[in-house]
């Protein structure tokens, strides 16, 4: 069997890690919502269009596979733990899964981006970070009156309390190839 080309999708904490990612081969794409995190001046943005140089392309997911990720990432719930930013790697790589033709992979240290992207099977590779080894589903609960709020509010509906993150549940992570 020929191995599928690979895809890398880098998020922003690769490009903040100021790593050269001589690593990639194939392909290599960002998001639009990645760039605007970039700001011209400064090392950073040095480093993105050094990237952009080496042929970076700037890739968007399309509407529908941001509206299937979403639905999905409820079901660990990380909706409210990941930016926009974050929510269009995940698509992004979602709709190269989806396509089937490139096997992407999300370039990537933080943590919320790795917890889907295990339950999703997607592969990752880290920066400056080991691999998460745990993977968890959260909920949101009330400071306050600890009532578990599944509305999508930023205050307890009950009590006026804010909301935190808790657990749900944690399991080894997957391996994925
Ligand atoms: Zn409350």
């Amino acid at each position: 069997m020929v191995e599928k080309k690979q895809v890398f999708i880098i998020d922003s904490s690769a490009i903040f890690s100021g790593k050269p990612l001589s690593f990639i081969k194939d392909m290599f794409v960002t998001t639009s919502k990645i760039y605007d995190e970039f700001k011209p001046g400064g090392r950073d943005y040095r480093n993105f269009q050094l990237l952009i140089d080496k042929g970076l392309q700037i890739i968007d997911p399309s509407k529908s596979s941001i509206n299937s990720l979403l639905n999905k990432i409820r079901l660990f719930g990380e909706e409210k733990r990941l930016s926009d930013a974050d929510i269009s790697i995940l698509a992004l790589s979602y709709e190269y899964q989806k396509l089937g033709d490139l096997k992407p992979i999300i370039v990537t240290d933080d943590y919320s981006i790795q917890n889907v992207a295990n339950y999703l099977e997607m592969s990752i590779q880290t920066i400056n970070q080991n691999p998460i080894t745990k993977r968890f589903k959260w909920e949101r609960r009330c400071r306050g009156c600890r009532k578990k709020i599944i509305e999508d509010v930023d205050v307890c509906p009950i009590c006026g309390s804010s909301i935190k993150h808790v657990i749900k549940k944690s399991s080894p992570v997957k391996k994925q190839i």
